[in-house]
């Protein structure tokens, strides 16, 4: 695994989030994305080489909607960034963690990401993220 690439945190209300974090670091997102399949709205800010990733949910059945009635806001997960999504999964499946999701899905910001399950990484949702190579199909 690399750097980590982001921090998603859980919000209520993306605008409200938007400008506490647009105040705290000092500068503006540079991208809002909906991603639909996940039933979210995402908003990113750059802070060196990592990310903010803000994530309000679109409905009642987001993970991010479950998420914040059971714990409320805040950090939602970690994600690493990985040269090969596919041998980490493998590599991460004979270590013993669980994956939630074992073929890479296409997350926000181009990227394809896997998530392990919070149980495997004491307490923590893990996500795993790669670039999407425009040669992908
Ligand atoms: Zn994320």
């Amino acid at each position: 695994m690399n750097k980590i690439e982001h921090i998603g945190i859980a919000v209520k209300d993306l605008s409200e989030a938007s400008k506490v974090y647009t105040q705290l670091l000092g500068y503006e997102p540079y991208k809002t994305e909906t991603v639909e399949s996940e039933g979210v709205t995402t908003m990113f800010f750059k802070t060196g080489d990592s990310k903010i990733e803000l994530l309000e949910a679109d409905n009642d059945e987001s993970p991010i909607a479950k998420f914040i009635d059971k714990r409320g806001e805040g950090i939602h997960h970690i994600a690493f960034a990985v040269d090969n999504i596919k041998e980490e999964v493998i590599r991460l499946k004979k270590e013993g963690f669980r994956i939630l999701n074992e073929e890479p899905k296409r997350g926000a910001d181009n990227k394809w990401v896997v998530f392990l399950h919070p149980k495997s990484a004491n307490g923590v949702l893990v996500e795993l993220c790669e670039e999407i190579n425009n040669n992908d199909k």
